[in-house]
């Protein structure tokens, strides 16, 4: 849907969706099959996206992308988010990591890493959850550093880290300041992949498959004390900073992810039959159209208001918040319809739905549970009635 938007970009989100046709669909085994495979499949993706001129679309150009500004990158990435490889296919997965270090990161950190983030598109990883406490509390997190001399020390195991095998460096959360209140307890790390004492445990399995979350322990790594993002303390507010636009980020490729499963449906529903009549022609089967593209919609004009109230710099955490929960769950049950259009076809991995089915069930836990954003949501909606 690209309403309001100008010809050039709305230019450049048909060529992101016949860029997807044309290349990334039919890769996509390939892209999930992991491995050596895997990774060149995407390297070759992604110079063909730079060839196409769709590369890093929503960096700042000072930086090395192409600036759109939030309304459209948003659009952008709604279509990106056809394919859960398009993110990084078309090099936009680095935008908020890019953003912070270029905010947050010492010169050094920012000589050795920002550029390669841009041009190369290769994607570091995050490390804060932990095995044994809980994810949605981060207060409760045990990992921790200390400064010795000029070095960090950092003692701890994380699980949940997505990309770590090929990530260029880790940012770790640590508790770096004994006796201080929790909240200014933490300090962001950067840790370089390849530091010594930092090990790959386990490639955690989700939902059968093995994609590249992984538990990852840190023995006595040690890396300069200027590899800290940020001043020490300040993890959740620099953290705060990238996630607002993270989530509403997210949020537009689950729509786009929930746009491809709707054209499925859609085309299965005219192309099948039952009962000697036409699948759309059953008031069953309508529905789901209806409430599909219902769900579609209103989760769409919910991102781009959150989108424009960003850009205005208004407080949009209740937009945010709200889409976070809105639409993770409209995406899964998208699919699930359309997996249910499709009978037991959709469940095989001959159509692209078993895959979609899948990672459409992580948004509703990854970035904070939806009971943590509504109880958020909720909170601040009750606050203001209490004045
Ligand atoms: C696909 C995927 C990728 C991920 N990638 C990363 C990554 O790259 N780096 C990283 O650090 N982590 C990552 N994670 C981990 C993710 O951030 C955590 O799973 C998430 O923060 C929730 O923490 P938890 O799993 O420990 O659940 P818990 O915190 O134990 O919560 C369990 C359940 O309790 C309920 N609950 C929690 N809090 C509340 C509340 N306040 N009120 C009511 N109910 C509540 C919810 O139903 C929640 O699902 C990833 C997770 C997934 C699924």
């Amino acid at each position: 849907m690209t309403s309001g938007l100008q010809q050039p970009e709305i230019d450049l989100v048909a060529r992101t969706g016949a860029f997807l046709e044309e290349h990334v669909y039919s890769a996509e085994p390939a892209l999930s099959s992991g491995g050596a495979e895997a990774q060149a499949t995407l390297r070759d993706l992604q110079s063909r996206a730079k060839d196409a001129g769709l590369w890093a679309l929503g960096h700042p150009t000072e930086l090395g992308g192409s600036g759109l500004g939030l309304v459209p990158f948003l659009t952008v990435q709604e279509e990106q988010g056809r394919s859960e490889y398009g993110n990084f296919v078309f090099g936009s997965a680095t935008r908020q990591d890019v953003l912070s270090l270029a905010a947050h990161g010492s010169d050094e950190v920012k000589e050795r890493f920002l550029d390669a983030l841009v041009t190369d598109g290769v994607t570091p990883s995050l490390a804060m959850t932990e095995p044994g406490v809980s994810g949605s509390d981060p207060l409760s997190l045990r990992t921790h550093a200390r400064l010795d001399g000029n070095e960090w020390v950092i003692n701890g195991l994380k699980s949940f880290v997505t990309g770590a095998e090929n990530s260029p460096y880790y940012t770790v959360m640590c508790r770096t300041e004994p006796g201080v209140a929790d909240r200014d307890a933490f300090t962001l790390i950067l840790v370089p992949q390849g530091t010594r004492g930092v090990r790959l445990i386990r490639e955690t399995p989700l939902l059968g498959l093995a994609r590249g979350h992984w538990e990852v322990e840190f023995d006595d790594v040690r890396v300069p004390g200027d590899y800290a993002i940020g001043e020490p303390g300040r993890a959740f507010a620099i953290a705060q900073e990238r996630l607002t636009v993270g989530r509403l980020l997210h949020a537009a490729r689950w729509i786009g992810l929930a746009r491809r499963a709707f054209d499925l449906m859609c085309v299965r529903l005219n192309e099948r039959s039952a009962g000697g009549a036409s699948l759309a022609k059953k008031q069953l089967m309508q529905q789901h159209v209806f409430e599909c593209h219902a769900e579609i919609l209103t989760t769409h004009l919910l991102a781009v208001e959150a989108a424009r109230k960003i850009e205005v710099g208004d407080d949009a955490r209740l937009e945010v918040g709200t889409l976070k929960v809105i639409g993770s769950r409209m995406q899964q049950i998208v699919v699930d319809r359309a997996v249910q259009v499709f009978g037991a076809d959709g469940l095989t991995d001959d159509f692209a739905l078993s895959a979609m089915y899948r990672v459409a069930r992580f948004g509703r836990i990854y970035d904070g549970p939806d009971e943590v954003h509504i109880e958020s949501v909720a909170k601040r909606l009750l606050r203001a009635y209490s004045k």
